[in-house]
């Protein structure tokens, strides 16, 4: 039987249905829940969060069920109590990740350990669980620090991804598509097939340009179009925002080209930021409001929807025996 690390237990991969690959329960960076400026109370934060997540169980329906893949990873924000309540109460599947969104929010504890270290930790947290929470983390997360270079202690964590995808079967997602030689390099030098491997951010407004997706995809990655709704139509766009028309132009230009299979979709968006402000009206169920329209309207028939929202991540995320 297929199975899948959820905050609530192991699932079949067919009970995941719709899966909304890169969301975010609520970012900040590390130290962040610490500030009191910005720290908001848990009342707080079920109240911006619940709305949202009964919205996409809602819209999920018809696909069967719907997950929601938390890609916060360690120091970030990542709240597994609170991940299993919320999933708890309004039914959504949530999956966890291991692993950190890149070198620089390592808190200087993992900043400092060893790829062995790293490698354990991550192990420890995919097959006996996060903390003492019992959840088992479903994804590895890794990424490049800011500055579109893969530093050493990102080397490090990738290396210690691959060790620990390959030890455990979950798949890796990462922050980040750029400096993908690199990357590419380390999977191969672990032996870790690169269909495990999401590159995320391939379709951001900072790097969209420079990143190779299509050569990403010919080495046998997925390519991860998963900041849909970041644009610069908002009132108040972040930088990292790309006008609404050329997201889709490029993602239908990857799917054009016979990459359906290893195109994987999402929002990224917060269901509540910590310690930013996040961005306003920004909703994982972008996805059903207006992303799968675009893409009705731009000719792809129901058949490649489902392609994209449930059966690629599904066979992302099933655990490799
Ligand atoms: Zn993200």
């Amino acid at each position: 039987m297929t199975r899948v690390n959820t905050v609530l237990g192991t699932i079949p991969a067919e009970e995941l249905g719709f899966v909304a690959v890169h969301e975010h329960i609520g970012y900040g960076m590390p130290g962040s829940e610490l500030d009191d400026t910005w720290w908001k109370t848990p009342e707080e934060r079920y109240a911006e969060t619940v709305p949202k997540l009964r919205g996409f169980h809602e819209r999920s329906r018809e696909y069967g069920g719907g997950t929601f893949v938390d890609a916060t990873g360690i120091c970030n924000g990542r709240d597994v109590d609170y991940y299993r309540s919320l999933s708890a109460k309004t039914g959504v599947h949530i999956v966890a990740c291991t692993g950190f969104v890149g070198g620089d929010t390592a808190l200087p504890f993992f900043a400092r350990a060893s790829t062995d270290y790293l490698t354990r930790q991550f192990v420890h947290e995919i097959t006996v669980g996060i903390g003492g929470t019992g959840a088992r983390a479903g994804a590895i997360k890794v990424g490049v620090s800011r500055g579109g270079r893969m530093t050493e202690l990102d080397g490090r964590i990738y290396r210690a991804a691959a060790r620990a995808a390959l030890t455990t079967g979950v798949p890796i997602l990462t922050h980040l598509a750029v400096d993908a030689e690199t990357a590419i390099a380390i999977f191969g030098a672990e032996g870790l097939p690169l269909d495990r491997v999401l590159f995320g951010h391939a379709d951001d407004g900072v790097n969209a340009e420079k990143t190779r997706d299509m050569w990403i995809a010919e080495q046998g990655g997925r390519v991860g179009f998963d900041t849909f709704g970041y644009e610069t139509e908002l009132e108040d766009p972040p930088f990292w925002a790309r006008p609404r028309r050329e997201r889709l132009a490029h993602f239908l230009r990857f799917v054009g080209r016979g990459h359906l299979r290893k195109a994987l979709a999402s929002a990224d968006a917060n269901c509540s930021p910590l310690g930013w402000p996040g961005v306003k009206g920004h909703t994982v169920n972008y996805l059903f409001d207006d992303l799968i329209p675009d893409l009705r309207d731009a000719g792809l028939d129901e058949a490649s929807i489902t392609t994209l929202f449930v059966d690629n991540p599904a066979e992302f995320l099933t655990i490799q025996d």
